[in-house]
């Protein structure tokens, strides 16, 4: 079966507060980081793969001689087929006529856009480099050239109101994306913004205005034709992104560069986030594990659940026997589960609290 590819490309301009991920503003290593990261796809490809996507960090920021030779080693590592999903996450201040020709030469066939907010009061403190203006101009720019876009917004920004919101809600669906990823922020340990917040010196909304933001968007971006399709993502038909799917379904893929994780068998393993590690070509992973069944069981569901179209009703009863049954009764008597056909699903307020109620079936 075809796998999928994740590439980690690292480098931003700042370390925006609220980022938990594996990234490096020194853009000096990134011929260096290049050079590994073309070594580990020599040392670890082969076979056949559907779905690309260039994550990072900001891949629009890494030169076009990297980027040409990373995508060229993928080709010849791995059979590509022509039209795949190959997906590059950039932001607005490097979206040009120009640079989304360019991607688009290499095959790029989506690009995944790091708006946030259109709120400029909500994106400085973030440390975000973009403005309204130019998220607006990348998105109208992608969106005209034909290229499959998706927008990534926050929910739960320090000084977003439900009138800011809103807002930026209704810009983002007069866009015409065809996807949007809208995701409540998550404080995560070692951000600056976690500081800030525990000092007192940052605030966030009062979280019940955050979940009734998020119900509303819910049947808000339906109404435009942006249908839930994952806890945090939107897409009109056919918009969905293919690459992100896998992940849900459990189905394989390979991850390169610093902090990458890869799934393949029963088999889930992941690289170092030291970049300077990763350069001097520290390429064995520093996580693995072997899902056992019971890992194997809460991955189908936790995973499955994540997805609008949820899971089997049978397949519950299968992996979690009369204890399935009770809790799927008692999530479709309390209303924070639904029925779709023959499976069950979370509702817009079950989505909210996911993780309590599965952590309930184990
Ligand atoms: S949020 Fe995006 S741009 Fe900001 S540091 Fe993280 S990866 Fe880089």
């Amino acid at each position: 079966m075809p796998i999928g590819l994740y590439i980690h490309l690292p480098f931003c301009r700042v370390h925006c507060t609220y980022c938990p991920f594996a990234v490096s503003t020194d853009i000096a290593l990134q011929d260096r980081y290049c050079d590994a990261l073309i070594a580990e796809i020599d040392a670890r490809g082969g076979g056949a793969a559907d779905s690309v996507f260039l994550g990072g960090g900001t891949p629009s920021r890494t030169s076009r001689e990297n980027l040409t030779r990373v995508v060229a080693r993928l080709h010849e590592k791995f059979a590509i087929a022509d039209g795949v999903e190959l997906s590059l996450e950039a932001n607005p201040e490097d979206v040009t006529e120009d640079a989304i020709a360019f991607w688009r030469s290499l095959g790029v066939n989506r690009l995944s856009i790091g708006v946030q907010s259109f709120h400029e009061a909500e994106l400085r403190p973030l440390g975000r480099v973009h403005g309204r203006a130019q998220a607006l101009e990348a998105v109208r720019l992608a969106t005209e050239s034909g290229i499959r876009t998706s927008l990534d917004l926050i929910l739960g920004l320090p000084r977003q109101t439900a009138a800011s919101f809103a807002e930026t809600m209704e810009t983002a669906i007069a866009t015409g994306a065809g996807h949007i990823s809208l995701y409540i922020l998550d404080l995560e340990e070692g951000t600056a913004l976690i500081r800030q917040v525990e000092g007192g010196r940052v605030s966030l909304p009062d979280e019940d205005l955050v979940a009734s933001l998020y119900t509303e968007a819910i049947e808000r971006f339906a109404k435009a034709g942006l249908a839930q399709y994952e806890i945090s993502n939107f897409a009109k038909p056919g918009e969905e992104c293919r690459h992100n799917l896998r992940y849900w379904r459990r189905e394989e893929y390979l991850g390169f560069g610093i902090g990458a994780h890869s799934f393949v068998g029963d088999r889930r393993f992941a690289n170092t986030r030291d970049i300077h590690h990763y350069i001097e070509g520290a390429h064995d992973p520093v996580f693995a594990e072997v899902l056992g069944d019971g890992e194997v069981r809460r991955e189908t569901i936790f995973l499955g659940l994540r997805q609008a179209t949820g899971v089997h009703y049978d397949d519950i009863v299968r992996l979690c026997g009369n204890g399935g049954i009770e809790w799927m009764e008692r999530g479709l008597g309390d209303g924070w589960l639904r029925r779709v056909g023959a499976r069950v699903a979370f509702t817009p307020s079950g989505f909210l609290l996911s993780n309590e109620y599965i952590s309930q079936l184990f």
